[in-house]
């Protein structure tokens, strides 16, 4: 956000004033509370100034690199998840596997016709079947996949902290993101997102450099 010369006067006024009223800062500047009133707003809603009621404005500091690393653990799945690789449960091993290289990606999620979600299939998976004598252009995925109700999923509105702690107590390279749907009385999953080890490294990597 760009700002203004007189927004950044404000702001210099409250770090060197603060706690100190709309009226007081508008006298230092020769103005109206009025005219102060729309760039105040503006400073308020950007989270660079705060207002206590009947107290006056405040700087709001920037939060240290113990607060920023609490405030990333306390982010929401929906903000950092990755697009979702899904196959049908119909397709082949074969299918599968160029899928996974293609798309670039160590895990699939598997649907039903509808879209719903009932497995996933890991690169082990697939690797496993490929050494027997299994006719892996007939096959489907949903021979060797790991399938529903023992997926661990996770949710738009969960915490990366949620997600990173399935990741490694469940021992697993990636988790949908899926949203709950009734189907003729019967909840599914619908995939909505992937949540990754490698979703979870570039997360960490862009936001450890910000600290
Ligand atoms: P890989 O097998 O390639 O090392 P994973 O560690 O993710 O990859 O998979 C280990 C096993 O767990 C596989 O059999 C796989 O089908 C299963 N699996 C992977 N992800 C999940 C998940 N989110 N929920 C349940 N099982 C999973």
């Amino acid at each position: 956000m760009k700002l203004t010369e007189r927004q950044k006067e404000i702001i210099e006024i409250v770090k060197q004033n603060e706690p100190i009223t709309s009226q007081e800062i508008a006298e230092r500047l020769g103005l109206t509370r009025a005219a102060l009133r729309p760039d105040l707003s503006i400073l308020t809603m950007a989270k660079i100034l705060d207002a206590k009621p009947r107290v006056g404005y405040y700087f709001v500091k920037e939060p240290g690199a113990v607060g920023k690393l609490e405030k990333l653990l306390e982010m929401k799945i929906e903000d950092l998840q990755s697009h979702p690789v899904v196959v049908q449960e119909s397709s082949s091993v074969y299918n599968a596997i160029v899928t996974l290289f293609l798309e670039d990606v160590g895990t699939l999620f598997v649907s039903d016709k509808e879209g719903y979600l009932v497995g996933v299939v890991s690169r082990k998976d697939l690797l496993k079947v490929t050494i027997g004598e299994a006719d892996i252009q007939k096959l489907p995925v949903s021979v060797v996949m790991s399938r529903m109700p023992n997926i661990i999923v996770t949710k738009p509105e969960e915490t990366f902290y949620t997600a990173l702690r399935k990741l490694v107590d469940y021992k697993v390279d990636a988790l949908p993101v899926v949203v709950e749907e009734e189907v003729n009385g019967q909840t599914r999953l619908k995939v909505v997102g992937r949540f990754s080890k490698t979703t979870l490294a570039n997360v960490l990597a862009s936001h450890l450099s910000e600290l």
